[in-house]
């Protein structure tokens, strides 16, 4: 299968459809990730905070895939830049994933009671010039939290990765990111399964003999977005890849653009603290 690559503003190139790992047990991590590995997938989403880089990491070696064929995303946690250890904490992610250099490293969010996350990207663009990750980007940045870091920092993220599904499509970040050259991710991009029994959603399933969830994962692709949608089911993982092979037509993708219902299922981020 040959997975779409999206150009990104430093001149790197990322796969737009991979695999997220957000609630996937530590023990099962390797698992799962292989599974991933076998059926196709080249781009691994994971983060500190989800306690499964080793995993990760163990899935990646015994793959015997060589490096420069995988796209690799962790995240910086909060708390971690909140206490000033940005880059020990990228070199703690490394240690853990067994890599030397991660593809994209993203602020997890930029939990905005105060400003820490400016000096957090300025150790991130460091973290970049020294190799230990290709490109660095944020996620969950409003619009006004894009606009501080373009004004402090001397690097234009690459990425924003944000909550983006049929049922919340955050128009405006997408169009604020857009206008500075910032690509968007999809993150719960399934919305966790909340959409797959709208109609919109069921009709174009059922229009090409596909999953609702494939039906989805199209829409994103076709919308140009790129996306990590996360199982743990060895056919789940296998038919949310096998999306290659069929198109929805405009009509189908705008009624899904019509499921927009301000359906947010994570923390908005202009009120999320965490520490
Ligand atoms: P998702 O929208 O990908 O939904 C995953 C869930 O949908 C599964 O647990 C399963 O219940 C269901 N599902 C998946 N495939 C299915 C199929 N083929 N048929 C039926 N049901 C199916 O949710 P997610 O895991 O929240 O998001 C994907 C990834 O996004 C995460 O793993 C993580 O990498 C990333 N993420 C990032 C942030 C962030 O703050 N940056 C937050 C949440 C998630």
């Amino acid at each position: 299968t040959a997975v779409p690559t999206i150009a990104l503003n430093d001149g790197t190139e990322i796969p737009q459809l991979g695999f997220g790992v957000w609630q996937v047990p530590a023990d099962d991590a390797a698992d799962v990730v292989a599974e991933a590995l076998k059926v196709g997938y080249r781009h691994i989403d994971t983060a500190a905070v989800y306690g499964n880089e080793e995993g990760v990491g163990r899935a990646i070696a015994n793959s015997g895939i060589p490096r420069e064929e995988l796209y690799v995303t962790t995240k910086l946690w909060v708390g971690d830049f909140k206490a000033g250890r940005t880059k020990e904490a990228l070199r703690t992610s490394l240690q853990k994933l067994g890599l030397d250099y991660v593809d994209l490293y993203l602020i997890h969010w930029p939990s905005p009671a105060d400003e820490a996350y400016l000096d957090a990207w300025k150790a991130m663009e460091e973290l970049q010039a020294e190799g230990l990750t290709r490109s660095i980007g944020v996620s969950n940045f409003l619009p006004e939290h894009l606009d501080r870091v373009l004004e402090a920092g001397t690097i234009v993220p690459a990425i924003n990765q944000v909550e983006i599904h049929p049922a919340l499509q955050q128009r405006s970040i997408q169009e604020a990111d857009e206008k500075h050259g910032i690509k968007t991710q999809a993150w719960s991009p399934l919305a966790q399964g909340a959409v797959f029994e709208d109609e919109p959603v069921v009709a174009a399933a059922q229009a090409h003999g596909v999953s609702p969830a494939q039906a989805v994962i199209r829409w994103h692709l076709q919308r140009g977005r790129i996306l990590f949608p996360k199982s743990v089911t060895p056919e789940r993982i296998a038919s949310n890849f096998d999306v290659f092979g069929f198109e929805l037509s405009e009509a189908e993708l705008s009624a899904i653009d019509s499921l927009e219902r301000d359906g947010r299922s994570g923390p908005n981020p202009a009120e999320f603290n965490p520490s």
